[in-house]
């Protein structure tokens, strides 16, 4: 092992010797490419006050410096977003195109975050009262911290980190332990475009640093993307340290489709949305609920498209869909096949033990299809979070909607179908944050904001866009009067609009 990954505090590589580091792999190959450290408790106080020690300057920098800091950002990640997209894929496993389009998304936050300006004008109201002006005005919080998943090692952060600058907030950034480093090449970017010392912070880490985190009293907010589990975990922990949390959880997204779809749009779209990134998406399409007749017909062309799949090394152009992140992953997910079949689902396609174009010990499970999965089945309930796509069929469109909306998941889901009513209700009907239709993985663009309802998300306040602003700023409101005579003496009543 040659490769050490370690913290960016105050602008720096950390030079400390840590007490714990993790393995990072190269999912590929399956061997450990790299050790990364773990923060300590003393590291998170180290970075936090960084942090707290650049917030004055920064929250007092002119809109205009902060912009021109995104606006140079912008330019390098755009310029070197090869490189990055090549680091995602060595640690990740997911095809570098695929990584690509990630570093495309993040791009667009980026470039909502550059018309800050715009974002953060308050109100005014003239004359409220009788020679009184009252006007609002936006605020940073402070010091936040975001915590983030493997899955977009590059997207998930760059939901955050531009808002939250933007807005005159410093950051504490703990990515996600199992690919830490992209978050040290974009806090190097931000550096190379001019964001001063200790405003973006890298921690590296696990349970340790975010709980840190989430108990260190300067940390004013939490930005959390990840599983259920500790979505809720930290949203509870969080806010029970007086701290404003958004928490983004799981999901088990639904791909209804209607009798009249076009088959074959809806085929392409359920293996695209299913085995993209092998599965590894929060917005994957992970059930495609077929509604009476089409069901076999169905079937037979995923089963089609799956069979042309290529799966192999991302770093080579010809493969589509790469391995599963690490070997722990892949044995869960693996399970969850041996899982189907005991349960009486019936397997189309077996990904198990499938050739592919890389080494033998890489993490890989090829594309899988269930078929007549039913609700009680543990490969519907639980997220697997991989290349395993279950069909569930329905008699009519009242079933296919009751079963999106009895699922204690509401992050995406999506409809296919050619009768613009059907899909009018739906949208309507279904309680689900995110709705594509005949759009499967429907992730907002930038200028709106990204969250689901129910298990997928805790909190009220969604991801980047108008919602993301107000996440990172609190509103105060002044009510002004200049001096006037006539408006002179002793008043004990409460104040009146005049
Ligand atoms: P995860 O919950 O295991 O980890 C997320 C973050 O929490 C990481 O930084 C990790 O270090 C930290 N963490 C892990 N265990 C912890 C614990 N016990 N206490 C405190 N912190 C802990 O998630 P993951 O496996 O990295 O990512 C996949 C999950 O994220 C999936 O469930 C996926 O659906 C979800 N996800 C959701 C969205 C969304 O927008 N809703 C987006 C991407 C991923």
């Amino acid at each position: 092992m040659t490769n050490r990954i370690s913290h960016r505090i105050d602008g720096k590589a950390w030079a400390g010797v840590p007490e714990r580091s993790g393995e990072v792999f190269d999912p590929a190959t399956g061997s450990v490419q790299s050790s990364v450290d773990f923060a300590s408790i003393s590291e998170v106080a180290e970075a936090v006050s960084a942090a707290s020690r650049a917030l004055p300057a920064w929250r007092n920098a002119s809109l205009a410096a902060r912009t021109r800091v995104l606006f140079a950002f912008r330019e390098l990640l755009s310029a070197r977003k090869g490189e990055l997209a090549k680091i995602i894929t060595s640690e990740h496993g997911k095809v570098e195109s695929d990584a690509a389009g990630e570093i495309a998304r993040a791009i667009e936050n980026v470039e909502y975050a550059c018309g800050a300006a715009q974002m953060l004008k308050g109100g005014y109201s003239e004359s409220a009262s009788t020679g009184i002006d009252v006007y609002s005005m936006l605020q940073p919080l402070g010091v936040v911290g975001v915590i983030s998943p493997f899955n977009f090692p590059a997207m998930v952060p760059l939901w955050f980190v531009p808002n939250a600058i933007a807005c005159g907030n410093t950051v504490v950034l703990k990515p996600s332990e199992k690919d830490p480093s992209a978050a040290n090449f974009i806090a190097d970017l931000f550096a190379e475009a001019g964001l001063p010392s200790g405003v973006l912070n890298v921690l590296h880490g696990d349970k340790v640093a975010v709980d840190g985190l989430l108990e260190h009293p300067d940390v004013k907010a939490i930005s959390f993307v990840g599983s259920t589990p500790i979505a809720r975990y930290v949203y509870r922990t969080g806010t029970a340290n007086g701290k404003r949390v958004q928490a983004l959880g799981g999901a088990k997204n639904h791909m209804v489709v209607l009798p009249d779809a076009d088959l074959d749009l809806a085929a392409d779209a359920a293996v695209s949305a299913g085995f993209g990134s092998a599965g590894e998406r929060c917005m994957a399409v992970s059930v495609v609920v077929a509604v009476d007749p089409i069901g076999d017909e169905l079937v037979a062309k995923i089963a089609d498209r799956i069979s042309r799949l290529r799966v192999g090394d991302g770093s080579r152009p010809s493969s589509e869909m790469g391995p599963l992140v690490t070997a722990a992953h892949h044995q869960r997910v693996t399970s969850y096949v041996d899982a189907g079949l005991s349960s009486g689902a019936s397997l189309v396609v077996d990904g198990r033990g499938i050739a592919v174009d890389g080494a033998a010990e890489g993490f890989w499970l090829g594309p899988t299809l269930f078929d007549h999965v039913r609700p009680e089945m543990s490969i519907y309930t639980d997220e697997i979070f991989g290349p395993v796509l279950s069909v569930a069929r329905v008699p009519g469109y009242e079933e296919a909607l009751a079963l999106v909306n009895r699922n204690p998941y509401g992050n995406g889901t999506a409809i296919y179908t050619g009768d613009g009513g059907a899909a009018r209700r739906f949208q309507h009907e279904v309680e689900v944050g995110m709705v594509g239709v005949n759009v499967p993985i429907p992730v907002p663009v930038g200028y709106y904001s990204f969250g689901g309802w129910k298990d997928s998300l805790f909190g009220d306040t969604h991801a980047y866009g108008p919602e993301g602003f107000h996440f990172f700023t609190r509103t105060k409101v002044v009510t002004s009067r200049w001096l006037d005579p006539s408006h002179g003496g002793v008043n004990l009543g409460f104040p009146r609009n005049d």
